[in-house]
C-alpha cells in the first residue's frame, strides 16, 4: 500500500465546492476538499526492470515503501519534492509520466547515503537514485546533469591514472559543464588551503598537478579497466533497447 504524503497531491488535482449540501450537512470551501479520480492508461511496464539493469538499481524490488530512506534524506530537508520512496513507487508501478515531472532534481541527489544506512531492505536508495538519473539521460529525457559530467571528470582521471587530483577534476568539472573557474567559494577555499597547509604538501600537490604522475604499474590495469567499462557501458545501453535497429 503506497504512503500518500499531503505535498504529493498536484494542487490541480484538488476539487473544492464552495457550496455544498450533503444529505443536509453544509460541506463548503475546504470540507469538501476532494482528490479528482484519474484513469492511467500509459504504464510503462519496462521501466523497473531497465532501472534494476543499471548500475545501483538491482535492488529496487526489494522495497517495501517504509519512507524511511525519504524521511533521512539530506535534500528531502531542504526540497520536500525530492523524494526517494516516492520515486522507487512510481518506478516500481510503470508510472513514467509522473516521474517525469520530476525528472530535473532526480540528479541532485548529493550521495550522502543516509538512505542507504536507514533502508531496512537494503535497497540502496542512493544507487537507485543513480540509476534513475542514468536512465533519464539515456533515454534522451534530460540533458547530462551537472552531477553525471564530475563523475565522468572523476573516472575519467581515475581510468587514466590511477588516481585523483582534486584540482585537475575541478577545473576539468567546470569546463564541461561552462563554468568560470575563478568562483568566490573556490579562491576562499585555495586561500585557506595556503594558509593552513604544510609548504611540502602543497609543493607536492603543486608538482602532482603539473606531472600528472600514474599509479605504478597502472598500465596493465588501465586497459582492464577501459575493457570493463566498455562492457559495462554496451550492457546498459541494450538493457535499455537502446542498440536494437530501428523497426520499419
Ligand atoms: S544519498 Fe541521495 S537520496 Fe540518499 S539521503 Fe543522500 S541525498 Fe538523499
Ligand atoms: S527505506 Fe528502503 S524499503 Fe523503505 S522506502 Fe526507502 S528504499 Fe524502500
Amino acid at each position: 500500500m503506497p504512503i500518500h504524503e499531503k505535498q504529493l497531491i498536484r494542487p490541480e488535482n484538488l476539487v473544492t465546492h464552495d457550496e455544498l449540501v450533503i444529505d443536509g450537512v453544509d460541506v463548503s470551501g475546504h470540507w469538501s476538499t476532494f482528490i479528482e479520480s484519474r484513469v492511467v492508461t500509459d504504464y510503462n511496464e519496462d521501466m523497473e526492470t531497465e532501472i534494476a539493469a543499471l548500475p545501483g538499481g538491482e535492488h529496487i524490488h526489494r522495497c517495501w515503501q517504509c519512507g524511511s530512506c525519504t524521511n533521512a534524506c539530506t535534500v528531502n530537508a531542504l526540497n520536500e519534492r525530492f523524494n526517494p520512496r516516492f520515486w522507487i513507487y512510481l518506478i516500481r508501478t510503470g508510472m513514467e509520466e509522473e516521474l517525469l515531472r520530476d525528472k530535473d532534481i532526480i540528479w541532485q541527489c548529493v550521495s550522502c547515503n543516509k538512505c542507504t544506512y536507514a533502508c531496512p531492505r537494503d535497497v540502496n536508495p542512493e544507487g537507485v537514485m543513480k540509476a534513475t538519473s542514468h536512465w533519464l539521460e539515456l533515454k534522451g529525457h534530460t540533458e547530462k546533469s551537472p552531477s553525471m559530467h564530475f563523475d565522468e571528470e572523476f573516472a575519467a582521471q581515475v581510468f587514466k591514472t590511477g588516481k585523483i587530483e582534486e584540482g585537475r577534476i575541478i577545473r576539468g568539472f567546470f569546463k564541461r559543464t561552462n563554468q568560470a573557474l575563478m568562483q568566490d567559494w573556490l579562491v576562499e577555499m585555495v586561500k585557506r588551503l595556503v594558509r593552513h597547509l604544510p609548504v611540502k604538501l602543497l609543493f607536492m600537490m603543486g608538482m602532482a598537478n603539473l606531472a600528472r604522475p600514474k599509479t605504478r604499474g597502472w598500465g596493465g590495469a588501465e586497459a582492464a579497466v577501459n575493457e570493463y567499462v566498455a562492457e559495462r557501458e554496451a550492457s546498459n545501453r541494450k538493457a535499455l533497447g537502446l542498440d536494437k535497429e530501428p523497426t520499419t
